[in-house]
């Protein structure tokens, strides 16, 4: 199922339009007018979808999780971050072996695929096997070399040095540096990452400005609000991702937006773990770059990129029903996370790399159809995607998953053997 990179959309809905479209290598060839796409001038290689009743709509990014998490599912909720994760979350953590990260990887992969999702940035331990489930499910993936001076680790030199191998880059899967935060790695390792990123062409992700918590020991250790600290220490630019981005000054919005930086809104986990209101109005008014994640799934709990969406655009309108119109939320959560990443994609026209929904117009929370994007973003929920395409093929076919049965039973051992372990 995964294996065609070409083929052939007929009458499809894109844009109140009815079209045909090809795809070919892993990007959308030809969007042309319903009934004015020559199947016979294609080859066997391209699979003919009749997708009539269909719409095609971009994809989800997200642009901010910790996918093995997973495993940590409701294993501990109601408390402070700070609290949840030192006596909770990361004890657990310690005694997660690479078995278990693939394990949890696989169901994170699973559920993101099939509420729409192709892509996630992902902050984690045994990478490498991150990357075998991310490979074997066919989706895009930013993984992240992970920093965290409190944690046991291997010479910092050894990350550089992956990193720098590239081994394990593809089409799909892009290398990424990502110090944890402010709090669990120095200035200057901080600084090292910031050059050792910009010099060799990588993303740069963390955690940033997520409670109130870290800026008070910001301020008391440097004097500085976090995000100017991190200015200070060369990080920010158009390769920096910040994740929260809650408690900023205007000052600090000035320069996110001056230096091209984006910062990635988790409204799920920001309401769950109370750390605080994403300013969004003041965000979008000094046009500082928003994507939007889910968090790992035991602060949020669930990858559901619709969602999150939903929450960022409700929360935004808290005050003002104006602010953030259902096309710029749809955006967010889309083209946003893969421009934050440098993909070329989460847009439906021709040249783009072809990652994309089918979704079903007759799902009652799509009828009547006045305005699609309102119903995507307001009323729709992910029972709505019948087929899910990423690089040119269906990693999701008539809501069908490849290995989805085995994937369950995998993560349920797997989260009762950590429990007695
Ligand atoms: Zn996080």
């Amino acid at each position: 199922m995964k294996k065609e990179k070409n083929s052939l959309l007929l009458n499809v809905l894109h844009e109140r339009e009815l079209v045909d479209i090809a795809i070919s290598s892993g990007r959308f060839q030809k969007i042309v007018k319903a009934g004015s796409l020559n199947v016979e001038e294609f080859d066997s290689s391209f699979k003919v979808v009749d997708a009539t009743g269909l719409s095609i709509l971009p994809p989800f990014y997200n642009a901010h999780t910790h996918a093995a998490m997973t495993l940590l599912r409701g294993f501990a909720d109601d408390m402070p971050l700070f609290r949840w994760l030192s006596e909770y979350i990361w004890p657990l953590e310690k005694k997660l072996t690479a078995e278990d990260v693939y394990a949890g990887s696989r169901l994170a992969m699973l559920e993101m695929i099939r509420s729409g999702t192709v892509f996630f940035a992902d902050m984690y331990w045994h990478r490498e096997e991150t990357i075998r489930a991310a490979e074997e499910m066919g989706v895009r993936a930013a993984i992240g070399v992970t920093f965290a001076e409190n944690l046991p680790h291997a010479p910092f030199e050894e990350y550089f040095a992956f990193l720098k191998n590239r081994t394990f880059e593809s089409d799909l899967i892009q290398l990424s540096v990502m110090p944890h935060s402010i709090y669990t790695v120095g200035d200057s390792l901080f600084e090292k990452c910031a050059s050792f990123a910009k010099e060799e062409g990588f993303i740069l992700h963390t955690h940033l400005s997520e409670t109130e918590e870290e800026i008070k020991n910001c301020f008391k250790r440097t004097g500085k609000m976090p995000v100017e600290h991190l200015y200070d220490l060369g990080v920010l630019g158009e390769n920096f991702v910040a994740a929260h981005g809650v408690h900023v000054s205007e000052k600090e919005m000035e320069l996110l937006a001056s230096s091209k930086s984006t910062v990635v809104h988790n409204p799920a986990s920001n309401l769950k773990l109370s750390s605080g209101l994403f300013k969004m109005q003041e965000m979008l008014s000094r046009n500082v770059r928003i994507a939007l994640g889910t968090d790992g799934a035991s602060s949020n709990n669930n990858l559901d990129m619709h969602e999150a969406m939903k929450f960022a655009s409700l929360l935004a309108k808290r005050e003002n029903p104006e602010i953030l119109p259902a096309e710029e939320a749809f955006k967010m959560a889309s083209r946003n996370g893969a421009l934050a990443y440098g993909l070329d994609a989460g847009v439906i026209q021709e040249g783009a790399l072809a990652d994309a929904l089918l979704v079903d117009l007759n799902n009652e929370r799509l009828v009547p159809n006045y305005n699609l994007i309102s119903n995507w973003v307001y009323s729709a929920d992910s029972r709505s995607i019948v087929s899910v395409i990423c690089n040119g093929r269906f990693i999701m076919e008539n809501r069908k998953i490849d290995g989805e049965e085995e994937i369950i039973e995998s993560a349920k051992e797997t989260a009762q053997r950590l429990l007695n372990s």
